[in-house]
């Protein structure tokens, strides 16, 4: 089998999980789907920036807003060559669906430049924020879109941001223009830990709710984790400590796994990882593939790297009872229904990483109000909007009908998300009047 012919462009993708969730929504009018369907706005400019050599380079940034029903917009900022208008469309729709569900009063929205991050020095990258960010001018701000770090963009990275809009706009509070700032720039606690957080929150509420292989929590269970980066590597430490034996993990390079009884060593992989810049090689562990991962036997897999790793050429092989989507969209459409009936759940993207939108949205809350909360609201915060949403989620897909494990489901777990999020702005529309 052709093991890349079902996997779909990131807008592709959307479009399909949003047809199967809005088929879920009743009394969906036509013209709303139509609305729904197309970006609000989607900002293109091509500014020049002088380079370290003296010259003159030509660079090309995109905003997009796909919606502002709820609130402003919300949604990172990434750079890389690959950054083009489809893809910060398909991602600033991503962000409306998952703000509309995990409740955070905010649209989507999503920005990049095309460059080469690896290619540039600190100079040029800060060159190229300010006069992205100038260009940006009033399409960004506190009350109208509100960007944050993604691919290949840090903490550094939205500090220059704050400090180009504020020599714009001196005078006021403007902190609260962008997040995932460092600490001591308005910066939260608790923000770069709060995807990895997240999911741990998602999947003990799930199981909670919607036990599997017998267990109501993450203790005892055992998992793999694709990726080891800022998400995935938070997400193996903190399962490990709520008791999971963490069995298997990766990076770019490869994978390891081990037998043993008490599962990997994180500080020895981490240790391994640092001194030679992968996981690979770590003493006492077995290398194996990265797709030998993703079909090992385990209880939970969580896909925290790439998307599209789970396609209709490997969802027959995965051997895992639950999984998580820690990253972006790693699981295809096809490969979505091929999990649907063989009865293994999967807890969609747009709940399992809301982590980190989630604590975003505090920051910007605390930015507004001049104040810093403690690391244990912002993880108590966390830990209530989480659970809300699971358990959302898990009431309507039981509504729809899922079926016990071992028959498959009628409807799975991401239509149910996509349906209550959809659902919501749809109402909120109406309500508003911005639809009749
Ligand atoms: P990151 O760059 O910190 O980590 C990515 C990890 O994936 C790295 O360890 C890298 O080595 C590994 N990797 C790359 N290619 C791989 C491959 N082919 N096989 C296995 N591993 C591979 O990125 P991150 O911030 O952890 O984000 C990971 C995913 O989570 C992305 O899909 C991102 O969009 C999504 N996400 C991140 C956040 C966040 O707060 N950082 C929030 C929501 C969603």
């Amino acid at each position: 089998m052709d093991t890349d012919k079902d996997k779909l462009d990131a807008l592709a993708m959307r479009a399909a999980q949003f047809t199967t969730g809005s088929a879920l929504v009743k009394g969906l009018k036509k013209g709303l789907v139509d609305f729904f369907q197309q970006p609000k706005r989607i900002l293109s400019t091509c500014f020049p920036v002088e380079m370290d050599d003296d010259s003159v380079r030509m660079f090309q940034g995109y905003r997009c807003i796909h919606s502002n029903i709820l609130g402003p917009g919300k949604g990172g900022i990434r750079y890389h060559p690959e950054v083009s208008a489809n893809e910060v469309g398909a991602l600033a729709t991503l962000m409306t669906w998952k703000c509309a569900l995990i409740d955070v009063p905010f649209g989507g929205a999503k920005g990049g430049v095309a460059c080469d991050v690896k290619q540039l020095s600190d100079g040029e990258l800060r060159r190229i924020t300010r006069r992205y960010i100038s260009e940006l001018g009033d399409n960004i701000g506190p009350y109208t879109d509100v960007p944050a770090p993604d691919l290949y963009t840090s903490e550094q990275t939205m500090a220059w941001i704050y400090d180009t809009y504020q020599a714009l706009h001196p005078g006021r509070n403007n902190l609260a223009v962008v997040t995932g700032k460092p600490l001591d720039l308005g910066g939260s606690l608790g923000r770069s830990e709060a995807t990895g957080r997240g999911c741990l929150v998602a999947t003990n509420h799930f199981l909670e709710l919607h036990p599997v292989a017998g267990s109501s929590g993450v203790n005892g269970l055992t998992v793999a984790v694709q990726g080891l980066g800022n998400v995935g590597g938070v997400a193996a430490e903190l399962f490990r400590q709520a008791g999971a034996r963490i069995i298997a993990v990766s990076d770019s390079s490869g994978a390891i796994m081990t037998s043993a009884k008490e599962g990997l060593n994180l500080d020895r992989v981490r240790g391994h990882k640092k001194e030679t810049g992968s996981v690979v090689g770590t003493p006492h562990t077995r290398s194996i593939t990265n797709d030998e991962l993703l079909t090992l036997e385990c209880d939970v897999l969580i896909p925290a790297a790439l998307g599209n790793q789970i396609c209709a050429g490997n969802a027959e092989k995965v051997r895992s009872r639950l999984i998580v989507e820690a990253a972006n969209a790693p699981i295809t459409p096809a490969a979505d229904k091929i999990l649907q009936s063989r009865g293994i759940p999967i807890i969609p993207d747009i709940l399992a990483n809301s982590g980190g939108v989630t604590v975003s949205y505090f920051e910007w809350v605390q930015n507004l109000e001049h104040k810093q909360w403690a690391l244990d609201d912002v993880n108590r915060h966390l830990e209530e909007k989480m659970q809300f949403a699971v358990e959302r989620v898990i009431g309507r897909w039981q509504g729809l009908g899922a079926l016990p494990d071992g028959n498959g489901f009628a409807v799975d777990l991401r239509a149910a998300a996509m349906s209550l999020a959809i659902e919501r702005l749809a109402k909120v529309s109406v309500e508003r009047g911005i639809w009749p």
